[in-house]
């Protein structure tokens, strides 16, 4: 309960256009903690020094709830972008991408969701050169949406080139798995990042971290690639006692993690021979995602006052 009277005081504030303001100029020093840089190139750095790890990147590029056409198409132009700066590259190319950044909320003129448009010339081209997309899972009114979209695009390009996000938080998100199953989708488990209202996700801390150990066991179990998002290591060391146990392979499973966060255990996860990824944001429009990542965690409130008053 402590947590969420926390994240919703963080994301409160966040949402106060003062509050924007002051931490859009003075912020991005402390920004770069959680966020590659500003442009691809920035990017596709952090990915290379990662490799040099053993730990593989997830290129990200920032900016979401896009309300104009002419944006959502500049936003999927980038992402083409990121494919051509990956073709060719020796280590796995992989790309998340939210629906609402490339128009989910929009309608072409011949009636056509502009944000299936944007995503399936992102994954025609994915397709062609051997990368993964990942539809990130945005606030709860998009899931059904997300859910049916992906459910489309993964019929008409298969699960090795898409797959999308459950977040635990939410009481409907062990159906949803299980109704996702003939699909026997790829799938990323997250505990999940927004600010939900009571009666949609669960409040208590400890109810979501029961909720991720079930969807993750479940997904695994029924034999389907899962990605366990988390920095938790207690879940980390509980899932790899359950696929040793449930003789679950290690090619079924990646640990997945956030840029700027647990580094260590993202390299010894990597020389224990567990694949790992890092999520790698990048890009202007950063301040979303750092409210989010400063609400997940109190000592970052005092790491970004610090950071602003030195910068
Ligand atoms: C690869 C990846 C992709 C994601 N995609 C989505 C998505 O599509 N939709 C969505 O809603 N959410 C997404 N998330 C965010 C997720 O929902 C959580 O908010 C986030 O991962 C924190 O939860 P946790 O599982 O790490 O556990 P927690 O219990 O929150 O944290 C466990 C420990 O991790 C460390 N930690 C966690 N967060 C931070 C932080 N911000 N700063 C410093 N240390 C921290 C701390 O040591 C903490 O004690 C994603 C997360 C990852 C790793």
């Amino acid at each position: 309960m402590i947590d969420r009277i926390y994240r919703s005081a963080v994301l409160g504030v966040a949402g106060n256009k003062a509050v924007e303001s002051v931490v859009r100029t003075r912020g991005w020093s402390v920004a770069q903690r959680f966020v590659a840089g500003d442009d691809l190139q920035d990017a596709v750095r952090a990915v290379e020094e990662l490799e040099r790890d053993g730990v593989h990147g997830i290129l990200d590029l920032l900016g979401e709830m896009v309300t104009s056409e002419e944006e959502a198409n500049t936003f999927a132009e980038k992402i083409l972008a990121i494919m051509d700066a990956l073709d060719g590259k020796p280590y796995p190319k992989y790309v998340s991408i939210k629906l609402s950044q490339i128009g989910q909320d929009l309608t072409t003129a011949s009636g056509e969701n502009l944000g299936m448009v944007n995503a399936r010339r992102i994954l025609t081209r994915a397709q062609h050169i051997g990368a993964f997309v990942r539809l990130d899972m945005e606030d709860h009114p998009r899931v059904d949406e997300t859910l049916a979209q992906f459910r489309e695009l993964a019929s008409e390009f298969g699960t090795d080139t898409v797959g999308t996000v459950l977040q635990a938080y939410l009481y409907r998100t062990e159906q949803d798995r299980a109704a996702l199953d003939d699909l026997h989708p790829n799938l990323r488990i997250v505990k999940g990042a927004y600010l939900e209202p009571e009666t949609v996700a669960m409040p208590d801390k400890a109810d979501v971290d029961a909720a991720y150990r079930r969807l993750t066991y479940a997904h695994l179990k029924a034999g389907n690639y899962t990605a366990v998002a988390s920095h938790d290591e207690s879940i980390i060391e509980d899932v790899k006692r359950f696929v040793i146990a449930h003789g679950i392979p290690k090619s079924q499973f990646e640990f997945q993690m956030l840029y700027g966060i647990r580094r260590d255990l993202q390299k010894r996860l990597a020389k224990e021979g567990f694949t790992v990824r890092a999520y790698i944001p990048y890009g202007r429009d950063w301040y979303a995602y750092f409210s989010r990542r400063i609400a997940e965690r109190p000592a970052n409130v005092l790491f970004v006052l610090r950071g602003m008053l030195k910068g």
